[in-house]
């Protein structure tokens, strides 16, 4: 289809920068990408002079909903104005809060040495960019405690595991509130990948709704055509516009590949239409 309004750049956990990002859209022949970057839009400080396809500015917010942490994705926001650099701000200082958990918890199970050189590698890791699992993953392995950056999330940094910790995120409400009042469209990213049971997907996007959500991502990385059918139906019963997004990080994870999304079903209304 050509339109990707999910991806990441060195801005965050992703491996290309915003230039290099942009020209493989373009080889893909993808006509409108968003880069959205979890909790900053530095990469729109990052563009090249030519862009050549439609850029929408975009960021993926991390949000707490139940026991969940539920990413939410702002769309046609303004990435220049002082309250987006606010907001950024104060989730940098959130994610560096959890950094220093995320190292406790790992020194307690002795899979590093302590707690300020696991700062400092995944600081070095992340390159400038948003500090995440991702960049844990990344320095477990480095340190010899992992074969790989898969097993890291399997064994310690998945959902449950002890690198993973929760407390940090502001409500889902919030931060809905906030690509509200930064012009945007919020989009409730991924949902079936918060392995929530059908009717709690439905009270999520029923919260989400309600707190002035406008779309979801109907279509999201490789993802099987019964999930897209189910998500256009809670998309349809709920009146909220489709999104779709490759949520793509780099070039070895083959299944995601930037610009390449399965086709919105007919029923969907697309986000797009919001802004063009
Ligand atoms: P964070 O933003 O620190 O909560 O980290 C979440 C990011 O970790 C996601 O955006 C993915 O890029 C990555 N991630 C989450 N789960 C896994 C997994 N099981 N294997 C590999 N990467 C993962
Ligand atoms: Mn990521
Ligand atoms: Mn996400
Ligand atoms: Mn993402």
């Amino acid at each position: 289809m050509g339109i990707d309004l999910h991806c990441h750049s060195t801005h965050s956990d992703g491996s290309l920068s915003p230039t290099d990002l942009i020209k493989l859209a373009l080889t893909n022949q993808a006509t409108m990408i968003s880069i959205t970057d979890h909790d900053t839009v530095s990469a729109y400080r990052d563009l090249p002079s030519e862009i050549g396809l439609h850029l929408v500015p975009g960021v993926e917010f991390s949000s707490a909903w139940r026991n969940l942490d539920v990413h939410v994705v702002g769309l046609n926001v303004d990435p220049y104005v002082v309250d987006m650099t606010l907001v950024c701000n104060e989730q940098a200082k959130r994610r560096l809060r959890r950094a220093e958990k995320i190292a406790k918890k790992l020194l307690s199970k002795k899979l590093i040495g302590s707690v300020d050189a696991a700062l400092e590698g995944v600081k070095k890791i992340a390159k400038g960019g948003t500090i995440g699992r991702p960049h844990f993953a990344q320095y477990l392995v480095e340190m010899g405690s992992c074969s790989d950056t898969g097993a890291a999330f399997k064994l310690y940094l998945s959902a449950g595991k002890i690198g993973d910790v929760k407390d940090e995120w502001p409500h889902m409400r919030e931060v809905v509130g906030w690509i509200k009042s930064l012009g945007g469209v919020p989009v409730l990213a991924h949902p079936a990948k918060y392995k929530a049971s059908l009717s709690k997907l439905v009270s999520m996007v029923e919260d989400f709704k309600s707190f002035g959500g406008r779309s979801i991502e109907v279509a999201s990385g490789y993802q099987n055509p019964e999930t897209t059918k189910l998500l256009a139906g809670i998309c349809t019963r709920f009146s909220l516009s489709a999104s779709c997004g490759s949520d793509f990080h780099s070039l070895e994870k083959r299944w995601s590949q930037l610009g390449k999304t399965q086709n919105l079903p007919a029923v969907c209304k697309p986000v797009w239409d919001e802004w063009s």
